[in-house]
């Protein structure tokens, strides 16, 4: 097996104070999941309703679960029992009906903004324009039962360092410009979650607080 106490702490001691790891564990059994969990890692990214939520079931109740990727709006109500953070919202309809499941299990979810920014094409994640229409249009500050934390984002996946720095700056500097302008009395909004395995060295010096690493401790995964 990968060793993945060893991966963790390597990854844990790349990372200054202040910024924190999600273990991404998608497509990773449980045991391996509970090797990460004894070191003391306690959140956890998924990306699939199903397998997260046979993982919840197994696992200890004192894990943060996050959920990473694409979310189908069907798909908010198996979840919103139990989630800490939907990392990637990245519609107002996604939005409302977090906020309208997050409200029948009479709590409030976490959810961070997804921005599109890399050059590749992809469905997912809010141009800086969308993001700015969205929180123009101040229909989120209604919704009482969803935290709006921060701002999530993947750089392009090349090789090009100078890219992916140039990516994530300007994420970094759009995450200012919005906390001024949209969230500069609430403290809950604080977080840039960007940096995965092969680009979260970039992401710590370009002002991420949550990276999102995976391959580097449960090694590649099989789909
Ligand atoms: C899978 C995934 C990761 C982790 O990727 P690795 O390259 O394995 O570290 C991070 N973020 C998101 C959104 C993912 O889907």
């Amino acid at each position: 097996m990968y060793n993945i106490k060893e991966n963790l702490h390597k990854v844990l001691a790349d990372l200054p104070e202040g910024v924190r790891l999600v273990a991404v564990s998608k497509f990773h059994p449980v045991e391996e999941l509970m090797a990460a969990y004894e070191e003391g890692q306690r959140i956890f990214g998924e990306s699939h309703e199903q397998e997260l939520k046979l993982k919840h079931q197994a696992l200890p109740d004192d894990i943060e679960w996050h959920f990473i990727g694409h979310l189908q709006t069907n798909k908010v109500k198996y979840i919103a029992p139990y989630i800490s953070m939907i990392d990637a919202v990245d519609s107002m309809k996604l939005l409302r009906e977090i906020n309208k499941q997050a409200q029948k299990n009479n709590r409030v979810i976490k959810v961070l903004l997804e921005l599109h920014i890399a050059e590749e094409e992809t469905k997912y994640g809010l141009t800086l324009d969308a993001c700015r229409e969205l929180l123009e249009a101040g229909e989120w500050r209604e919704l009482k039962n969803v935290q709006i934390c921060g701002l999530m984002m993947m750089a392009s996946y090349v090789d090009d360092q100078e890219q992916i720095r140039q990516e994530m700056m300007m994420a970094a500097n759009f995450y200012d410009e919005v906390k001024t302008r949209f969230f500069a009395d609430d403290v809950h909004f604080c977080e840039r979650s960007w940096g995965m395995s092969h680009d979260y060295p970039i992401a710590v010096q370009c002002h991420s607080t949550m990276v999102r690493v995976g391959t580097t401790i449960f090694g590649p995964r099989v789909y």
